[in-house]
């Protein structure tokens, strides 16, 4: 484990690195018949191009992923998009595989919310959009569906989901609009699964099984590998127990 990942039990109690995610996610998965001959995958993950090294990952295990992100993870291709992506397996034979999360960069000096991109001398954000809606947030930059220069949530339709997402869910649980990055991170990581397992309730034929993997990706520098931090894993099954949770098996094989 990287020294760069110490504090890293800020978004769970496990942190691995992509590649022995996706080792031991697929063994745990094929033990419930979700096999690559099978299942399709698909993925909300920002859109950021820190995340192609943990998509390529994913396809090399799991084939060509049906693409359902928006900015920060959010699952804004929307109830057409995941309808779509069930219907590109067989409906009594095949299987779903929907991967999420928000990411977070840690910089080499352990910021976290920042990692120096190959082509820049420095470090930048990450989440860039996640970082940009909490300053919208605190009123330190105007929100997406006002600012002038973007003419409305149209013109920025992911940013202002990000925005929007964020700021109802920070009034739900009434709580402080100044988060850190870390704690932002994590909420985030609860709003995107609500909205995925909505989208599955309201796109997804019931008949369908779905497997469900979501997280925190964590982006770092200098190394061959990425992380990840698991918060959710289930999947559906035939039979009476319907869906069976994956987590804690996960959690120890890590
Ligand atoms: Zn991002």
């Amino acid at each position: 484990m990287s020294r760069l990942l110490q504090d890293s039990k800020n978004f769970g109690p496990k942190v691995s690195t992509i590649t022995k995610l996706v080792a031991e996610a697929k063994s745990l998965l094929s033990s419930a018949n979700y096999l690559p001959e099978n299942t399709l995958t698909a993925s909300t993950l920002c859109r950021d191009e820190l995340n192609q090294r943990a998509i390529d990952q994913l396809v090399t295990s799991w084939g060509p992923i049906f693409n359902l992100s928006g900015l920060a993870g959010i699952p804004s291709a929307g109830n057409t998009a995941f309808a779509a992506f069930s219907h590109h397996v067989e409906r009594e034979k095949g299987k779903l595989l929907i991967i999420h999360g928000p990411h977070i960069g840690q910089s080499a000096d352990g910021v976290w919310g920042e990692v120096k991109r190959d082509r820049m001398g420095s470090s930048s954000t990450a989440c860039g959009s996640l970082c940009l809606a909490l300053k919208q947030i605190a009123g330190e930059l105007p929100p997406p569906s006002t600012a002038n220069s973007y003419g409305g949530p149209e013109s920025d339709w992911e940013q202002w989901v990000v925005y929007q997402s964020l700021y109802d869910q920070l009034q739900a649980n009434k709580l402080d609009r100044a988060l850190s990055i870390t704690e932002a991170t994590s909420l985030m990581s609860q709003i995107i699964h609500l909205q995925v397992e909505q989208r599955r309730r309201q796109a997804i034929p019931n008949e369908c099984k779905v497997a469900i993997l979501g997280g925190v990706w964590i982006n770092t520098p200098h190394l061959n590998d990425d992380f990840f931090a698991p918060h959710y894993f289930s999947a559906e099954v035939e039979g009476e127990e319907q869906k069976i949770n994956l987590l804690d098996q996960l959690n120890s094989s890590l």
